[in-house]
Order: structure tokens, then sequence, then C-alpha cells
């Protein structure tokens, strides 16, 4: 069991954290920046380091700095939370040879999953479905590229092998312009990631985003936590989450779980883990893993009653999964609505003083965030300052609580998107469900 770890990274999910690890009587170490003093984690930590200056570069991914600091208060491990170096392999690895825990898979895994080449061999390898493709690297036979476009059909979307974040895709609609969309995506992928593999799709075109929450331990043991919803999003970031996904049935969730915790098992995952599907005509497609705990965690945990925080942290330590697959249970239904500190018309961020806060609350109602009144939100990070989620025995009752919610909720000094919320829960296409990934930008008029 772990005694003391450092956690590295800020804002709602270091708070998370740092609960679940009171919880366990764990003892914590916050690492902050020179901006981020007055963090209400770093307040309630047992000991706090102050590790650079505001920009990221300096501070929440200065990997020498962090472990320096965990050297320092005599920490066990380290847990990433998600962003800055949640998904590093290399830092995983240096985390690992300077003698600490990295609370997450080990670090060849998240090579693996990294290269979304090698992940989705994996994956077909454990028969997790995968989309229709190149089944591995574009060579520069341009015949053959063609040929393997053709036999896919039009249109197909080129992505780079190390991309991410929604970045080195383009979709091609003909056959005309594949060769020069493959050169234009090369250069641009070489440029962005620094590897300039490439692979193919079928584009699909009216897709859901359902992925998958796994749970493995270091006994062998792995769980699925069924679905969650992330249809609902902007720019390819998801704005609101929900579990379980309307219209799945419990078999399909069981069986397509079911594989995702084999694919954990046979390639040795360790941890809290996330399989990202595109979901269309009744069909799943794998697309990618997440080796992290993810922002939208906490509607699974609503529906299922498992701390997915907590069990990282007894992973890591070495104990196995408190529940078998048999001790899952989705009840009702949750929703996540992600609060911005951004303009609601333009999505400009919005940081600033905040100089009145009313948090919702009642039944059902659960805000994971770290303002306070008086707490200033720093212009330098992502502008997410916390997630509202309610859940409901039904889902009409789970977005009737975020309806109320939402009018309780009062953050004065800033803007945020709260209006946009309210607008979603209101329209009638989110009241009925399973809209795909087009649909909020569609309705945004983008
Ligand atoms: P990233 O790591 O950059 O997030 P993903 O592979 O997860 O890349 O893809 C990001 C988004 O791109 C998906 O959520 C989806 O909207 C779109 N996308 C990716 N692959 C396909 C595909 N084969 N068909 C349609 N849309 C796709």
């Amino acid at each position: 069991m772990l005694e003391k770890i450092v956690i590295a990274n800020r804002g709602e999910i270091a708070l998370r954290i740092l609960r679940a690890c009171r919880e366990l009587g764990i003892k914590t170490i916050a690492i902050h920046s020179e901006a981020d003093r007055d963090l209400k984690h770093v307040r309630l930590a047992d000991e706090s380091v102050c590790i650079g200056p505001a920009a990221s570069a300096a501070s929440y991914l200065n990997e020498p700095a962090i472990i320096s600091a965990a050297e320092v208060c005599d920490a066990q491990a380290i847990h990433p939370g998600y962003g800055f170096l949640s998904e590093n392999a290399d830092f995983a690895e240096r985390v690992e040879q300077s003698g600490f825990v990295f609370i997450g898979p080990r670090p060849d895994t998240i090579r693996l999953m990294g290269d979304k080449i090698t992940a989705i061999e994996a994956m077909k390898q454990s028969g997790v479905p995968t989309v229709p493709g190149s089944d591995g690297p574009l060579d520069d036979n341009d015949e053959r590229t063609l040929q393997l476009a053709a036999a896919i059909g039009y249109p197909v979307i080129i992505k780079a092998a190390g991309g991410g974040g929604g970045r080195g895709m383009r979709v091609v609609h003909s056959e005309a312009s594949l060769l020069s969309a493959i050169s234009l995506t090369r250069s641009e992928a070489a440029a962005a990631f620094g590897n300039d593999t490439l692979y193919m799709e079928k584009f699909l075109e009216n897709p859901r985003h359902v992925e998958f929450q796994v749970l493995a331990d270091t006994h062998g043991n792995a769980i699925h936590l069924g679905e969650r919803d992330c249809s609902m999003q902007r720019r390819h970031q998801k704005v609101v989450e929900e579990a379980p996904a309307p219209g799945i049935t419990a078999e399909l969730r069981d069986r397509i779980g079911n594989r995702c915790a084999e694919a954990c098992r046979q390639i040795g995952y360790r941890g809290a883990g996330t399989f990202e599907f595109l979901y269309q005509d009744g069909e799943f497609f794998f697309i990618e893993m997440n080796t992290r705990v993810q922002v939208e965690h906490p509607v699974t945990e609503m529906i299922t009653g498992v701390d997915i925080v907590r069990e990282q942290l007894l992973i890591a330590g070495g104990e196995p999964l408190s529940y078998g697959q048999d001790a899952i249970r989705v009840r009702g239904h949750a929703i996540e609505c992600r609060i911005n500190a951004e303009d609601p018309t333009n999505f400009m961020p919005c940081p600033g003083d905040i100089t009145q806060l009313h948090l919702p609350g009642g039944p059902g109602v659960r805000v994971d965030t770290h303002l306070y009144n008086g707490y200033r939100v720093p212009p330098y990070y992502d502008s997410m300052i916390g997630k509202l989620v309610t859940h409901g025995e039904t889902r009409d009752v789970a977005i009737a609580r975020m309806r109320t919610a939402l009018s309780e909720m009062v953050i004065d000094g800033i803007k945020t998107n709260i209006p946009l919320h309210v607008d979603i829960m209101d329209d009638a296409n989110f009241q009925k469900g399973g809209m795909n990934i087009h649909y909020l930008e569609k309705k945004l008029g983008l």
C-alpha cells in the first residue's frame, strides 16, 4: 500500500486525487507553479513544492523538477492526472528508473498505445473491432495506396500514427486528391509530431463517440465499467458526457466491454484506461486508447459506484482490484457538463477573480471543482474550471437535475459556458439522446 505520493497536476483533478488519497490515508505532496500557490489542493496537501514559473513547460512539464520533488519529499509514487505528462512514456520511464511508481500503465504500454498503428494492431489481436483501413503504415508505393483506398471506399481519412489532440488528420473524398493529401499530411505530421508515419481508415460520416472504461491490476485481473457517450463536442473537445450511452443494450455493452478487458489482460495493462470507439449503425470501431484517468470519469463512478481514482491508487500499491466483473452493475444515468472559464458566445478564455461562488446541491448532484470565493483563475492553463455531474434513476431525471443544478450555480467575476449547457439541456434532440459527433457544432452554426 502506498504511503505518500506526488500529485503532478493542478486544478480539479489534483483535488480529486488528493481526496482519494485522504480517504486511503495516503500522504500528499502538491507540486505547483508560481501562479498556482493558491490552488485549493495545494493548501490541503500535506506538503507542497513550488517547482517553477507559470508556464507549463517550466513547471507541470518540468520532468527533473517533479522527480526531484518526489526525492526530496520521500514519496513512493507520482500521479500524473490527465494532460501534461500523463501519456508521456519517456517520463513514465524516468519516474520508474528513479525508483518511483508511475501511477498509470508501464512505460512500454504507454508507448504501444501512443502509436496509433501499434495500438490498432494490438486491439485486433484481442478481437476488439477496429475501423476498416490500411492495417499498418502507408508506404511510398502510390499505386498500392490508390488501390487500398478504392478497396476501403471513399471517403477515407489519412491519420498520423503519432497524432493527438485532433491534429494530423485529413479527410479525402475522391481519388483525385488522395496522393496530394497524403504528402501534405506527411509533412505536417513530421513537423508536429516528429514522426511522418501515416495510415488510412474508412471515414465514418455520422458516428457517435462512445468509450469504454477499464481497470486492470498487476495480478492479471481486468474489468470494464461500461461505456460513456461523449458525442457532444466542439472542435474535438468534449463538452457534455454521459453514461451509459443511449441505446446501447446490456448485451452489446458486455460484448465490447469484455473484449476491452481481454485486450488489457493480453497486453499486461495496469491501471485505469479508456478505449475510444466511433459507434455508427450499431457497430463499434476502435480509434485509440487513453492510458490515464479521463476528465469524464465521474459519470462512470456515478452509475457503477466504483471510485476510479481510488482503484488507481490501490493498483499502483500492488493491491488486487476491489471488484470482479460480476460485481459491476450499471444503475441509472449520469451526465457531466464541463464548466469552462470562457465567453459562451465566442469561446474565448475568460480568466479572472471569482467574486461570488454558489455551488448547486441536492440529490444526485456532484461538483468537482477547485474554485472557491476569491480564487483567481490564472490565464496560463486550460480553461476548464470544474465539472457538474448529475445522476438519476433515468436519463430524464439526470437531465432535469442538471437543469436545476445549472440554474442554481453562480460563478461571478468571470464568464463561463453555463449558458451553453442550459441550451444543450433544453435541446429537444439532446433530450432524445444518441446525437452524433457533429450535432453540437451544427446546432451552434459552426
Ligand atoms: P486524437 O488522438 O487526435 O484525438 P482520434 O483518433 O481520437 O485522434 O480522432 C479524433 C477525432 O477525429 C474522433 O473523435 C473523430 O471525431 C474523428 N475521427 C477519427 N477517425 C475517424 C474516422 N475513421 N472516421 C470519422 N471520424 C474520425
